[in-house]
């Protein structure tokens, strides 16, 4: 029986799990109210991301790019930044905050983006913005390094370090959520209300679940606002639920402004979410509620129910960003299943060393791998060529395929989910989203049993 963490063997991606750092920064800035992000690069960059936000939640997202052409690539292209900030500043009187992005090409090219952005300050914005609130922010992403994770963590902490500034204690906590869905978002403003405790949630995405209204809805942001991001400084403490999503900011506010910090774990299933709850207790002072130690007792009822029945012994696959893939692996081994496979998208050389992979490799008791700078190709190969058996598939929806072409069942959770409806409306952290997982894994796999005539009379009876 062992565990052991190594990186992909082969040179080249075959299916990618991610995609690049811009990405990850575009996530980010959409979630800043009065913000729109100019990506310095090839207008694919800012397209192809788009279309990926849309499909995830079905809604529209304000974008820009700086739009590189031929001539932009080899002699250099700020001219095209300059233009865009103008051409934004012009179009949208609401926007304040101005991201400029980088991308693989304009870094390779050297394209002084910081440089820029001194010029802009000194020249546009005081000569034809003048007396207007505009903030331009550089967020280097080279593609050719990371993924869209560490570029979320990249931004977020640019973000926070541009804008905090220490001022009045203000009574609040900072909540850095990492990259989360609406739904995420209300089940951890659920659980700080009954602690009755005030957060700066960063960012606060809920609304990415925008409602049809009558006077049309075009576009949907986030709401964390210039005032939220100085606050930071300001706060009792930091929790990033997210170790590699947020946890540079939270470790940033520490060491410039003293701001306490707990990096993690990822709330998923009922032990890291009660390690949550105890975080958020012994930083504010507050008592956890005798509301949620019901709510805690109605999903381990709930997930009593399915264990030992149902979830024992079931051999999983998951895939995905490495915070929620650990967290995913962690409520598997609570629910008795066997994530014998954890492929993570990227690479970083903290993942040996990150406490819940070394916790994994000295206790499971089955045979585990986990690959980093790993491709859908790792799950596909195994199981067609090298006899890996699995009940169950974990990961977005860009792995549908492997699961349909070997006839795996497969629960969808992570970024991008566009094969199944209204994802993003329910959570996976807290106790709501231990329930919601567990049932859904639970369904999926009694839907498998009927479809393959595999003991489903046990749903009879149980
Ligand atoms: S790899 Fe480079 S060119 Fe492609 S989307 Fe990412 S930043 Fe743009």
């Amino acid at each position: 029986m062992s565990c052991e963490i190594k990186g992909k063997e082969r040179a080249g991606v075959i299916n990618p799990i991610f995609t690049c750092q811009p990405c990850g920064a575009q996530y980010a800035s959409i979630g800043i109210k009065s913000c729109i992000g100019i990506v310095h690069g090839g207008q694919g960059c800012v397209m192809f991301v788009r279309l990926l936000f849309s499909q995830h939640f079905k809604e529209s997202f304000e974008l820009a790019s700086s739009s590189l052409h031929e001539d932009g690539a080899v002699f250099g292209a700020l001219n095209r930044v300059e233009e865009a900030v103008d051409v934004l500043l012009m179009r949208y009187p609401h926007v304040k905050v101005i991201p400029i992005i980088s991308t693989c090409s304009t870094e390779v090219i050297g394209d002084d983006i910081d440089g820029v952005v001194r010029k802009l300050n000194n020249g546009l914005l005081k000569e034809k913005y003048a007396g207007r609130e505009v903030y331009l922010i550089p967020i280097h992403t080279p593609s050719f390094k990371g993924s869209m994770v560490s570029g979320y963590d990249v931004a977020v902490e640019e973000f926070v370090r541009y804008f905090a500034k220490k001022t009045e204690p203000n009574d609040k906590i900072n909540l850095i959520t990492g990259w989360a869905n609406p739904g995420d978002v209300k089940a951890l403003k659920h659980l700080l209300s009954e602690m009755q405790v005030k957060a700066t949630v960063l960012f606060e995405i809920e609304e990415f679940d925008s409602p049809l209204m009558p006077d049309g809805n075009h576009v949907s942001h986030g709401n964390t606002t210039v005032e939220d991001l100085a606050s930071t400084a300001n706060a009792i403490g930091t929790i990033a639920l997210n170790r590699y999503e947020g946890g540079k900011a939270a470790r940033y506010l520490e060491d410039e402004f003293e701001v306490p910090a707990v990096v993690g774990p990822t709330p998923i299933g009922i032990r890291n979410t009660d390690v949550f709850l105890r975080n958020v207790s012994k930083m504010t002072g507050k008592p956890i509620p005798a509301s949620l130690v019901k709510e805690r007792g109605i999903a381990l009822d709930a997930l009593t129910d399915l264990t030992h029945m149902f979830f024992a012994g079931k051999r999983v696959a998951i895939y995905g960003s490495a915070d929620l893939v650990i967290g995913l692996a962690q409520f598997c081994l609570d629910l008795e299943m066997k994530p014998v496979l954890l492929l993570l998208g990227d690479d970083n050389s903290n993942y040996p060393s990150d406490p819940r992979i070394k916790e994994l490799t000295e206790n499971v008791s089955f045979d585990m791998e986990i690959i980093t700078n790993a491709d859908l190709w790792e799950l596909e190969n195994r199981i067609k060529n090298e006899g890996l058996e699995l009940d169950l598939i974990l990961g977005h929806s860009k792995g549908r395929f492997t699961s349909i072409d070997y006839n795996i069942p497969m629960f969808r959770v992570g970024f991008p989910v566009y094969d199944r409806a209204g994802m993003y409306r329910h959570p996976i952290v807290g106790y709501e989203g231990a329930i919601w997982l567990a049932e859904q894994i639970a369904n999926t796999i009694f839907t498998d049993m009927e479809h393959k005539k595999n003991k489903e009379w046990v749903l009879n009876v149980w």
